[in-house]
């Protein structure tokens, strides 16, 4: 499907309804809203699961990528509904934030393409990312990796040269004093774009210890640990 939409920045939404069921709600979902879409176990994947996860500590999915998640990621990116944005993040505040501890000392986004970036006006994960960390009290990394621009497209190459692509992709600024951050995603599928943002990381500072946060997963959840 082609998604041929202009870039738009980011729409304003009203606040005073469910986002899904329309029904008077002063969150961004109604109670029966939140209740009734799916979730993942609350463990998270291990060994097995098709995960590419070798660079990160702990990884935190909130629900698997099926309605009404998946609309509210499509409305929010491809869209710009703000408050598509805001209810996914606070399913994710909802049902996952008070079960990780410690928290990290600051959230880094997963970064777009440059030129997707300008082609959208806004990254999604950064701006989930943002939200989290104002919500949590915790810092907001925007810039500290960022996508090289040479990149050579994923389709042109083979799957090892795919793997050395996404590492060679970006550019890391971390700070000597960080050793704990989230790296935000929205969608998460394989697992490489996460492992090798973490690649990317590690190799400049071994020690941090990089949680994700993921807004939604795309494999089954019988793969998820017990
Ligand atoms: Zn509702």
């Amino acid at each position: 499907m082609n998604f041929a939409i202009p870039p738009m920045g980011l729409l304003p939404a009203l606040d005073d309804h469910c986002l899904l069921c329309e029904q008077p709600a002063s969150t961004p979902l109604c109670h029966i809203c939140l209740q009734d879409a799916p979730r993942l176990p609350d463990l998270t994947p291990r060994q097995g699961s098709g995960l590419q996860t070798a660079h990160i500590t702990t990884l935190y999915a909130m629900a698997p990528y099926q309605w009404p998640w998946s609309y509210l990621v499509q409305r929010f990116k491809f869209s710009g509904c703000r408050a598509a944005g805001r209810a996914l993040t606070f399913g994710f505040r909802q049902r996952l934030l008070e079960q990780i501890e410690p928290l990290p000392r600051g959230i880094v986004p997963v970064p777009l393409h440059p030129w997707r970036q300008a082609r959208r006006g806004f990254n999604q994960a950064g701006v989930m990312a943002a939200e989290l960390a104002n919500q949590c009290g915790i810092k907001y990394y925007p810039n500290l990796v960022t996508r090289r621009r040479n990149t050579r497209p994923q389709h042109q190459l083979d799957a090892s040269q795919r793997r050395g692509n996404l590492h060679n992709g970006f550019d890391v600024e971390c700070p000597v004093a960080l050793n704990h951050i989230a790296l935000l995603d929205d969608v998460v599928t394989t697992g490489a774009t996460i492992n090798a943002v973490a690649a990317a990381l590690k190799a400049q500072q071994p020690s941090l210890q990089i949680d994700v946060w993921a807004l939604t997963l795309t494999v089954n959840s019988s793969a998820m640990g017990s």
